[in-house]
């Protein structure tokens, strides 16, 4: 059946293996982000095996997946927790990412009930403009975390790169340490610096993180071996743990540009097309409900991928070397973007591969 999603098991383990043995170094914990595979739980003993000991997600469903698949590991919950879903947070949950005292009210209400208690980590906005105090009222706002006793303050954290593509640097992290001492200062002890995702790992990498981060919370490393924010492939990781393959349709010869008046398509997007004369091009069924078509980069050269409607892919294979025929497979390496979009969509079929 196609599309299908080729998941190679063994190059996402030794990403992550790479990963954790780069964190210990620096004295940090990693914790495996899954939410871009749904919370697959193959790929998520993939992670475990590699030595990961905590897992996040956004998604409940997804920890729930995980967890009724066997998959053995602390869970953290990486999306601020919706005031209505706290019962299945303090079900399913063991740490969650917070920064509403509003909802740690409401959450310490339901422990209370129960009779438990749980880990949070109070999340600093230090530019990213995402979730978290902003980092000038952080102190402030933090303290006020330690009267309700059910809950354990047991970190504060910050996430960067996703919503604006802050960078991470030595100084804006260490925003954090200070918030960190001045809390100290007050009598609040935080053990844990949790520093954000796949974008700060550079810092690792190139030995400027400040001492005293000792958590990461990184998905996309692990999982494709590349960090968007930055734009690049990471050097000591493996690209190739993914493969999307898509049949082709129609097979045709046809001008490069639109006859007629144009204007947008069926996602609202203005076309805009450079004439290149007659092309040969290839429709695949894959469409913008699959994938997104920017972040699909074919494996064979002289492919090009031109645009997508929700359920036609069209590349050109003008260029490409290979004598293509109706029928035939061509296969991608996926974006972050893509590769969230095909996990999502049950069209797409996933077929895991051990190596
Ligand atoms: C998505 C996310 C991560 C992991 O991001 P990657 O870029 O996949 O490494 C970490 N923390 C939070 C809060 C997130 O939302």
């Amino acid at each position: 059946m196609y599309p299908r999603l080729l998941v190679h098991l063994g190059r996402i383990e030794e990403n992550a293996r790479r990963i954790v043995e780069l964190a210990r170094r620096f004295n940090v914990d990693l914790v495996g982000i899954t939410k871009v595979v749904l919370g697959d739980p193959r790929i998520a003993k993939a992670m475990v095996k590699a030595g990961i000991r905590t897992l996040g997600d956004s998604r409940l469903l997804n920890i729930r997946r995980m967890r009724d698949n066997g998959v053995n590991a602390r869970f953290q919950l990486i999306r601020l927790p919706m005031i209505s879903e706290l019962e299945l947070v303090v079900e399913l949950v063991d740490c969650v990412l917070v920064s509403e005292l509003r909802t740690i009210e409401a959450l310490n209400e339901v422990l209370k009930s129960k009779g438990r208690k749980m880990d949070i980590i109070y999340m600093v906005d230090i530019g990213e403009l995402r979730e978290g105090a902003w980092y000038k009222e952080a102190v402030e706002e933090i303290v006020k975390v330690i009267k309700y006793e059910n809950v354990r303050l047991i970190g504060i954290g910050t996430n960067l790169g996703c919503l604006n593509g802050v960078l991470a640097t030595p100084q804006n992290l260490s925003i954090l340490l200070e918030i960190r001492d001045k809390l100290a200062g007050l009598g609040v002890d935080i053990p844990l610096i949790s520093a954000g995702n796949t974008s700060t790992l550079f810092l690792m990498e190139n030995n400027t993180l400040p001492e005293g981060i000792n958590q990461f919370r990184v998905g996309e490393a692990i999982v494709l071996g590349t960090d968007v924010t930055r734009d690049r492939k990471i050097e000591m990781l493996r690209q190739d743990t993914m493969e999307l393959q898509a049949e082709i349709l129609e097979l045709k010869s046809k001008p490069s540009r639109p006859l007629g008046e144009l204007n947008k398509d069926a996602f609202g997007r203005k076309t805009v097309v450079k004439d290149r004369g007659i092309r040969k091009r290839a429709i695949l069924a894959l469409g913008e409900q699959d994938i997104m078509y920017t972040g699909l980069y074919p494996l064979m050269s002289g492919i090009e991928v031109i645009r997508a409607s929700s359920d036609h892919l069209v590349v050109d294979v003008t260029d490409s070397e290979k004598n293509w025929k109706v029928g035939d497979i061509i296969s991608f390496r996926v974006s972050y973007g893509a590769l969230l979009r095909s996990m999502t969509s049950p069209y797409v079929e996933k077929v895991y591969i051990d190596d």
